[in-house]
């Protein structure tokens, strides 16, 4: 049986999936050893059916990434260019790309931002912090679209007076990672009130957009937000449309699929020629959205929901991040911020990490978490789980730039 896939298997699919199988075959090591175990000859990927192919395949883990991309810088020509992951949530990833590749992940990246209205008369601010090196791709992307301005714009340590420069270029378009945001609020809110800013669209990437940010930036701000979904493995996978509802996944240089227990995205690259992908596990959680959307267009779409490592079991019961968040801050007018820590000492202890300011809702929070989440309600009352709450400045959340929503540090059994 086939898995389920997020596109309809045309012919074009079809013939770059081969063109992938083999490219894979005849020039990686790795891969030749896992269609050999799978049974897979090269008779079978010159002329069998590449979907089934690529379904008898065992899905591949992070770990494969180290070889592949050394083996990537041997037998691949033209390398002109390294991607790497910012690296404080887990090892770094590596991903050599070639003149080719980077070409048409530009092309992708254009059309991506053409999906959100970006179009020649956008001035648009790459917001960094020093050295700019994350946002070189989408600049260049920029430019391949044809936008009126793009600026690199990286700032140091001294960003306050190094924003207060920002205004003389009137941006309508802003591309940054949250984090960053939140820390330039008050700096960049001073020439952004209301319609008087020049400021239309804010772009986001890398990391996941707070509730609270996203709200304050259409409501106060009055901007579109977009957030851009990419992966340092692979190129470009997805942006959010101007219906916001959920991201599109670009179906013409990626397949996707999603494993059933967690519901976690896998890619299979279709053009990705210096390190190609087959079904590989991005670690994503999502959920598909079904049906039409209103914008228009027939890519997939999902909702991306966290990392996988954002799950965690007690005495067999799973719980995720976002649904624990969603519960806890349901009654309150809007999400904030919060860390899971699981400890043990005589039995298991739940820490819930919030602001400081959440201190006075203390019983309301606990009231909606527990309403909400039966399971944990069930463990808490009958003593096998310990809750508790800590709060922290509110800096602490802001300061790192992918901060580990849950760390569980009980002893292995
Ligand atoms: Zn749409």
């Amino acid at each position: 049986m086939y898995p389920q896939f997020f596109s309809s298997l045309t012919k074009e699919i079809e013939l770059k999936l081969r063109s992938t199988l083999l490219n894979c075959y005849e020039n990686f090591n790795f891969y030749r050893r896992r269609f050999k175990e799978s049974g897979v000859t090269y008779d079978d990927l010159a002329s069998g059916s590449p979907v089934e192919i690529m379904s008898s395949l065992p899905m591949l883990g992070g770990d494969s990434l180290p070889e592949l991309s050394s083996e990537s810088i041997s037998s691949i020509e033209n390398i002109v260019d390294m991607e790497t992951s910012s690296g404080t949530t887990g090892d770094r990833k590596k991903r050599f790309i070639s003149q080719r590749d980077d070409l048409s992940d530009h092309r992708l990246m254009a059309e991506m931002f053409r999906f959100c209205s970006i179009n020649q008369n956008d001035r648009v601010v790459c917001l960094d912090t020093d050295p700019a090196y994350l946002m070189i791709s989408f600049a260049r992307a920029l430019d391949l679209l044809g936008v009126e301005e793009v600026y690199n714009y990286a700032v140091g340590p001294d960003f306050r007076r190094e924003l207060a420069k920002l205004p003389p270029l009137e941006p309508t378009t802003i591309f940054t990672v949250p984090s960053l945001l939140e820390r330039s609020l008050a700096e960049l809110e001073e020439f952004q009130k209301g319609p008087s800013g020049s400021v239309q669209k804010i772009v986001f990437l890398g990391e996941r957009v707070p509730n609270a940010l996203r709200t304050r930036l259409e409501k106060e701000w009055e901007v579109e937000v977009f957030s851009y979904y990419g992966a340092a493995e692979t190129s470009s996978l997805g942006i959010e449309c101007t219906a916001h509802e959920g991201i599109h996944l670009f179906t013409t240089h990626n397949l996707f699929e999603v494993t059933n227990k967690p519901p976690e995205l896998v890619v299979t690259s279709l053009k990705q020629a210096t390190l190609p992908l087959l079904r590989y596990k991005l670690g994503d959680l999502v959920d598909h959205i079904p049906g039409e959307c209103r914008c228009g267009s027939s890519y997939p779409r999902v909702k991306v929901n966290g990392r996988v490592g954002d799950t965690f079991t007690i005495f067999g019961s799973d719980f995720h991040y976002e649904s624990l968040l969603q519960s806890m801050y349901r009654d309150q007018n809007e999400i904030g911020f919060m860390q899971i820590n699981i400890t043990r000492t005589d039995r298991d202890v739940l820490t819930i990490v919030v602001p400081e300011e959440q201190r006075v809702n203390e019983k309301f929070l606990k009231q909606s978490l527990l309403k909400e989440q039966m399971e944990l309600d069930f463990l808490v009352a009958s003593r096998f789980v310990d809750l508790q709450f800590l709060y922290v400045d509110q800096e602490y959340f802001q300061s790192a730039r992918k901060m580990k929503l849950v760390t569980d540090r009980r002893p292995r059994l």
